[in-house]
């Protein structure tokens, strides 16, 4: 497995004190990612799940949750159905289990809640002009992720955010806010950064 950074957060899951990893690698392009240089670097993976494992055991009595983000997780999908299924089966605590995903994947999310190693998703939905749909359609993977959500929610939690530009109000946002409204699910609009914040993380990221 390969993962460029694990940290704590209070933000990933609500409620929870949550353990985050970012997982190495993305399936798509989009314009505004934060990450997207660190992710695509595989020489950037300093971590594997053993240091995941270790940092759970370590914090056992800190952390309630475990959150898998990246880049898109489910692009080293065997590898995550095995963390999780270890930390799910063979830990001794308890621990609630988070995946952060584009949700170009859905048959692997669905395998992972028909095999209960999941408690909650976060779908990040994508908008307008802001992302290089070159392998997909992107209608149709958000299409996807709404039925998927119809399905699921009332099994596990299921919340939608969105990374857009402070003014951005396209023909789609009507549509997303609409069928939350409508599926009961939350919707959450990350502001897009500034291109000074996306300058500054560029030399941080190096
Ligand atoms: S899906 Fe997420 S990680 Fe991938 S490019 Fe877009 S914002 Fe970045």
């Amino acid at each position: 497995m390969k993962i460029v950074r694990i940290g704590d957060s209070l933000n990933e899951y609500e409620g929870e004190f949550a353990l985050v990893f970012w997982m190495c690698g993305c399936n798509i392009h989009c314009n505004y990612c934060y990450n997207y240089k660190t992710v695509m670097n595989l020489a950037n993976s300093k971590f594997n799940e053993m240091d995941v494992i270790k940092a759970i055991t370590d914090g056992a009595d800190l952390y309630s949750a475990l959150v898998a983000t990246g880049g898109e997780p489910t692009c080293q999908q065997d590898d995550l159905y095995k963390l999780f299924e270890v930390v799910r089966c063979k830990m001794p605590h308890s621990i609630k289990l988070k995946i952060h995903s584009n949700g170009t994947n859905l048959n692997f999310l669905s395998e992972m809640i028909n095999d209960d190693l999941l408690d909650s998703l976060t779908f990040d939905i994508k908008l307008g002009d802001l992302v290089d749909w070159k392998l997909f359609d992107g209608d149709k993977v958000t299409y996807n992720i709404i039925e998927f959500t119809k399905r699921f929610h009332n099994i596990i939690n299921i919340e939608w955010r969105s990374t857009l530009p402070i003014d951005y109000s396209g023909p789609d946002t009507r549509n997303i806010k609409m069928q939350s409204n409508k599926i009961g699910v939350d919707w959450i609009r990350q502001t897009l950064l500034t291109e000074e914040d996306l300058k500054k993380i560029g030399e941080l990221d190096g």
